[in-house]
């Protein structure tokens, strides 16, 4: 027998899980699915939770590793970050607009009472001061324990950075970073190949102590993603190639439409990689610089994850009746762009990372039960948003270094 891809078997878990919810809301049978369906949610949940120290740690200083290689090819490397790190802050505050526009408008559910007694975290309010102090930690193993995110990634820049200063003597170091990350990535596939079991468990039980209206704030959340998706394109990239390429953004978006479409396919950016270097090539960008911009942003540059972690924070934030401040929309669009950094170029892989969103911002993480189940709908988007960077960046940079063909 043909096995079911596992998009397939999660649009089946996700339609199971509505249908089941839908009959226990109905047969006010709600406390079937908190008994014995979320459990099972919950134990997808932790791992999500456990995976996420190891993860960030590890692919934030591979990451720097790999940038470290970036002394070698100069200007063009700089340029590239730069880039990524423009875009996806810009990705963010889209984000967050479109988000805090929805929020506004109260189409986001305010103060859900998924579990009788449940108390909310709630989000961190520290001070600017206090936070900034926060970040650096005094003990890196109390970093570790209680997943505090923003000091794990201070941790992985001093790493990273200690790694690349060593040289020749800390290669040991850099393979044991490298052979680490190859392990934690198989783990967060096989997490992310139990999917279907999440979904369905998670589904049940949130429309079955909500009722039918969540599926509405959900056809919503996705609405401002996508929206701000869209957006994000139309402003960032159709500038781009207008003014740092000279090309009509029709033509670019003609040219890139293929590894878009097999990116919204197969969420994920490290697959298209093929298609995304035929398409940059097409478009224009040298040889040399698309080799060296592609594989490099399909690891780090992530403008769809960044503008996915910003409403879903705020729309999880809205859920968990907790409401975010100026300061912590800042901190949103640094922790954001970080994780979009650290987010690994396969399926679901930003999800992941949004639990490290809202660890740093102090809201549960047991809230991403309510979004998960059509996670993979976010994700066809913004993996189409994060290769479609990836080509603009590759077309830019070659207009920049005089290498641009035609
Ligand atoms: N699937 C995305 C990518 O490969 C990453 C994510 O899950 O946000 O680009």
């Amino acid at each position: 027998m043909k096995k079911v891809s596992l998009p397939v078997q999660i649009l089946i878990a996700l339609a199971l899980g509505i249908a089941v919810g839908l009959v226990c809301y109905f047969a006010g049978a709600a406390d079937f699915t908190a008994k014995y369906l979320k459990p099972f949610g919950d134990i997808f949940v932790n791992l999500l939770k456990f995976i996420v120290v190891p993860v960030v740690l590890l692919s934030m200083i591979d990451g720097i590793i790999s940038m470290g290689d970036m002394k070698k090819v100069g200007a063009v490397g700089w340029k590239t970050v730069a880039y990524f790190l423009c875009t996806t802050a810009i990705a963010c505050v889209i984000g967050l607009v479109f988000a805090n526009i929805f929020n506004s408008m109260s189409l986001f559910p305010s103060n859900l009472s998924l579990q009788e007694g449940a108390v909310w975290d709630k989000a961190t309010s520290a001070n600017f001061m206090d936070t900034l102090v926060g970040i650096f930690p005094s003990n890196m193993w109390s970093a570790f324990t209680t997943s505090n995110m923003l000091q794990v990634i201070v941790i992985a820049l001093l790493f990273g950075g200690g790694i690349m200063a060593a040289g020749e003597k800390g290669k040991l170091c850099r393979d044991i970073v490298s052979t680490f990350y190859a392990v934690i990535e198989q783990v967060m596939a096989f997490i992310i190949s139990l999917s279907p079991i999440g979904v369905f468990t998670m589904m049940a039980w949130v429309v079955a102590t909500q009722g039918a209206n969540i599926i509405g704030s959900l056809v919503l959340v996705l609405l401002c993603a996508y929206l701000g998706y869209i957006v994000h394109a139309v402003l960032v990239y159709s500038m781009s190639a207008k003014v740092f390429a000279g090309m009509s953004p029709v033509r670019f978006f003609k040219g890139a439409f293929a590894a878009m479409m097999f990116a919204f396919t197969s969420t994920s950016s490290a697959a298209t990689l093929p298609v995304s270097k035929e398409c940059a090539d097409e478009l224009g960008a040298d040889g040399e610089i698309s080799a060296f911009v592609l594989p490099l942003g399909s690891t780090i540059n992530m403008d769809g994850t960044a503008i996915y972690q910003c409403v879903a924070t705020i729309f999880l934030a809205s859920c968990a009746g907790v409401q975010l401040g100026l300061g912590q929309m800042v901190t949103i669009v640094v922790t954001a762009t970080l994780a979009s950094i650290g987010t690994a170029g396969v399926s679901g892989a930003g999800m992941i990372m949004l639990a490290m969103v809202l660890t740093a911002m102090g809201i549960d993480v047991n809230l991403i039960m309510i979004i998960y189940g059509v996670d993979r709908l976010f994700d066809m988007g913004r993996t189409c948003l994060n290769v479609t960077g990836d080509i603009a960046c590759a077309v830019c940079v070659s207009k920049w270094e005089g290498k641009k063909r035609n």
